[in-house]
């Protein structure tokens, strides 16, 4: 599902230019374009979700994949160390309303 309005559906369909780290059938991962650490890469469905909440309930097996793609690129970058976070809502600091894990490695991270 596509929303023709979001900036990460637009990235996944290649409408929009981004960084490929990775992808496969269900998943596509991308370099954040304002990194906050040596390595901050987005990991994002293909499928439209609003946020993780969602993607959760719809389906928690997309979100468990998620996490694996996010180890994988942290095995590939950091011998397995990282931080995945998902901004939830605009209050806590989410500003593109599709589901993505933003994994941050590469270096060690501040508490
Ligand atoms: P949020 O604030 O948790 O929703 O994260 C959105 C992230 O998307 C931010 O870290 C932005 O830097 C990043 N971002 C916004 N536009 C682009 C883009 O066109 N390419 C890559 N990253 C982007």
């Amino acid at each position: 599902m596509k929303d023709p309005n979001c900036l990460f559906c637009k990235i996944v369909e290649c409408e929009v230019p981004s960084e490929k780290v990775y992808e496969d059938a269900t998943t596509y991962a991308f370099k954040d374009i304002n990194p906050k650490a040596k390595v901050h890469v987005l990991v994002v469905p293909r499928k439209h979700y609003a946020n993780v909440a969602e993607l959760a309930a719809a389906d928690p097996g997309l979100l468990a994949h998620m996490v694996k793609v996010a180890q994988r690129i942290a095995d590939r970058e950091y011998d397995g160390a990282y931080r995945l976070i998902f901004n939830t809502g605009e209050e806590a600091g989410q500003s593109v309303f599709h589901v993505h894990a933003h994994v941050l490695t590469g270096e060690p991270l501040e508490e």
